[in-house]
């Protein structure tokens, strides 16, 4: 360029003029090519650097996303054309990049095929068929040069007059979700260059779409977790086994949107303790060929998304219609306390996000109720004697204060009896402490196998024991206390190599004939006993009969 300038003396003094024309016109037009060259350079730069830009920016958001909940999620789901600007900036780039005519993004998803954003003024219809078909199908990019003879079926509205397409897939995971196509009028307008182009576009957009389903999703999750964290606030508050059980299955219906049944673990037995259908009856239930009995000995919960597809009987109760089911083991400690049901009547009717919410919500009401059942036995052993398991002293005053009072209330009947084990001593000091205690709990287990479940039985003192009697009249109580009499005295008590026998001493007093209140009551039926006693042991001896017998 500047070899006219340096020569131009020279030339304007030795050549003659059309030479001079000549490199005056060279010289002249080589200013704006210069400056065209030099402005199309920046321009170029400074669409890579707005390229580069974008590109950070939808890689950071991918990076960041799954931990910053709110404020991303606040920053980016509230706009919901967020995506198809962030797009359609990126295909003008694209477009100017490649000094295409129009540049358009067609989505495609459970096979249709839409054009969601494009350059051009008005979006392209399209008709899910030909070369845009064939590029979804085979995920492989195409560039196409059209000439008048063409007859090539597009299958989509091209600008009128289009000479060069590139066709480029948007692919997640080997699925195809889209295809980016740029067009140019002119003929052979494309090189391998641009195509190198339109596809790492194409990739950029798979980047943004993929991060904008993950932003979704992470709110779907943060309206679960709401929930989930909701459900278990309610679950702290409860302490008594009773509510608990109660409040679990309505929480899991709202976690889940399905039905549930809780089966709990009830001295041995398993029994229906909530179930959404109405009808069913709480019964012992058995686990075995069932998919409780899976659970059980895998402790860990099982996703059937198809009962139909389960051989032998799915649930110990049948429930009509129901498809597709979870079952989650309940522990306390590390025993499992009984099982959670959540059903549908369609299959594969729960999602893995749902599966996770109810695992983290079952695993707190599984402590929720281990607490509860701790809670139980804490309360139990405060009433209960340790040796025996029956209730203890103070515990028994309460229970007959308050029985004697709803006696009074209904006007009913009630019977108290004093049982005391004959020459207890003895035993103790003929077979040793050990022994002793065996006998207690015999005895004590024996009251309990023979009064009725309303009446309530206590262990009074040592080797004295207290029973009453709810609704019974003396004679009644008579009856009962010959019939554990009886039964005590049949036993055969083994020590070592040898066995021996124990008798009782029983004596009844009964509410309202003998007494009308508590301290009263209890003096007139020790009254009774110690009369049983003197008068030979091993016999029943009722308050009203005392005078005949010290007669
Ligand atoms: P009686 O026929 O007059 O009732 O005579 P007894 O020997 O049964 O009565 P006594 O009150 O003289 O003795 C009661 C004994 O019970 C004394 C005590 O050591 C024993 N005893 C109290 N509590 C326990 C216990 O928990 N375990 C054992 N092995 N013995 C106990
Ligand atoms: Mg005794
Ligand atoms: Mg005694």
């Amino acid at each position: 360029m500047l070899q006219p300038t340096i020569h131009l003396r020279e030339l304007l003094v030795w050549h003659d003029q059309d030479t001079i024309l000549i490199i005056a016109i060279v010289y002249f037009t080589s200013i704006p090519i210069f400056f065209y060259l030099h402005r199309s350079r920046k321009k170029a730069e400074e669409y890579k650097l707005s390229y580069e830009r974008l590109k950070t920016e939808a890689d950071d958001v991918t990076e960041s996303s799954v931990f910053n909940e709110e404020s991303i999620l606040k920053r980016y789901l509230e706009d919901k054309e967020n995506l198809e600007r962030e797009i359609e900036h990126l295909l003008k780039t694209l477009e100017e990049s490649i000094v295409a005519d129009s540049v358009s993004f067609f989505s495609y998803s459970a096979g249709e095929l839409t054009c969601s954003v494009s350059t051009m003024q008005n979006l392209p219809g399209c008709s899910n068929e030909g070369l845009i078909k064939r590029v979804i199908q085979q995920k492989k990019p195409e560039v196409h040069f059209i000439d008048k003879k063409s007859t090539i079926t597009l299958g989509y509205e091209a600008t009128e007059g289009v000479q060069s397409i590139i066709l480029s897939p948007v692919t997640d995971n080997s699925f195809c979700i889209g295809v980016v196509v740029a067009e140019s009028l002119r003929f052979k307008a494309f090189d391998e260059r641009d195509l190198k182009v339109v596809q790492s576009v194409s990739e950029e957009i798979a980047r943004i779409i993929k991060r904008q389903r993950e932003l979704t999703r992470i709110s779907i999750n943060q309206k679960g977790l709401e929930m989930l964290h909701e459900e278990s606030g309610k679950l702290v508050q409860l302490l008594e086994l009773e509510q608990i059980l109660e409040s679990i299955p309505r929480s899991v219906e709202r976690l889940s949107g399905g039905k549930v049944i809780l089966i709990m673990k009830d001295s041995g037995k398993y029994r229906i303790i909530t179930s959404s259908e109405d009808d069913t009856k709480p019964e012992r239930l058995t686990l075995k060929e069932t998919v409780l009995e899976i659970v059980r000995s895998n402790r860990e919960p099982l996703y059937l998304e198809d009962v139909k597809m389960f051989k032998s009987r799915v649930l110990p109760i049948s429930v009509p219609g129901m498809r597709s089911l979870i079952c989650f083991p309940l522990f306390h400690e590390s025993t499992i306390v009984g099982f959670l049901i959540v059903y549908s009547e369609k299959p594969s009717a729960f999602t893995m996000l749902q599966f996770n919410l109810l695992e983290v919500f079952i695993n707190q009401a599984s402590e929720s109720i281990s607490k509860a059942i701790l809670h139980e036995e804490i309360k139990l052993r405060a009433l209960t004697d340790g040796l025996t398991g029956l209730y203890n002293h103070h515990h028994f005053q309460e229970r007959l204060e308050e029985n004697l009072k709803r006696a009074e209330r209904f006007d009913e009947r009630l019977s108290l009896m004093l049982i005391d084990i004959d020459h207890f001593k003895n035993i103790n000091d003929t077979y040793g402490h050990p022994v002793g205690d065996m006998v207690l709990k015999t005895v004590a287990s024996t009251i309990r196998a023979t009064i009725r479940e309303v009446d309530i039985a206590a262990r009074y003192g040592g080797e004295e024991f207290a029973t009453i009697l709810i609704g019974a009249t003396a004679k009644q109580a008579y009856r009962t206390g010959e019939r554990l009499r009886k039964k005590i005295k049949e036993k055969r008590f083994a020590a070592g190599s040898k066995t021996f026998v124990v008798t009782i001493s029983l004596g009844v007093a009964s509410f309202p004939d003998d007494a009308t209140n508590r301290e009263d009551l209890i003096e007139k039926a020790d009254l009774a006993l110690y009369t049983a006693k003197r008068s030979g042991r091993d016999r029943t001896v009722l308050y009203s009969e005392i005078e005949r017998i010290n007669k």
